[in-house]
């Protein structure tokens, strides 16, 4: 049985698998993403709760690592600079699409309609 790549989830309607969602969506409260097999488009609304405990995460590790990133983009060390970005993406992104994919749901059209 194969394993389930991080962060990646079933599609609701059509059960195939469906990409994870981008990080710039993953830390929005609600992320959106279409299907790729049946294009039914997919929502996560991970509620205040869990996500203030995300946004307080992301700023937790954001703090930790400003300081090289500053530190390298002020002394011009580039290579420290990418490994800062390196790190905060490979810790937020990772927790962040693992929360969104615990809890798709299929976005139905009404809710659509009425949200515009
Ligand atoms: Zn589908």
């Amino acid at each position: 049985m194969p394993l389930i790549p991080f962060g990646k989830f079933r599609c609701p309607s059509c059960g195939s698998y469906v990409q994870r969602f981008s990080m710039i969506n993953s830390l929005r409260r609600v992320a959106e993403k279409k299907c790729n097999s049946c294009g039914v488009k997919i929502s996560s609304d991970l509620g205040l709760g869990r996500y203030a405990l995300l946004l307080l995460y992301a700023h937790t590790v954001l703090a930790v690592t400003i300081v090289p990133l500053v530190l390298g983009m002020a002394g011009r060390k580039w290579g420290v600079t990418a490994a800062s970005v390196a790190v905060f993406v490979a810790l937020v992104w990772p927790t962040a699409t693992m929360l969104h994919a615990s809890n798709v749901t299929k976005r139905n059209r009404e809710e659509r309609e009425t949200k515009g």
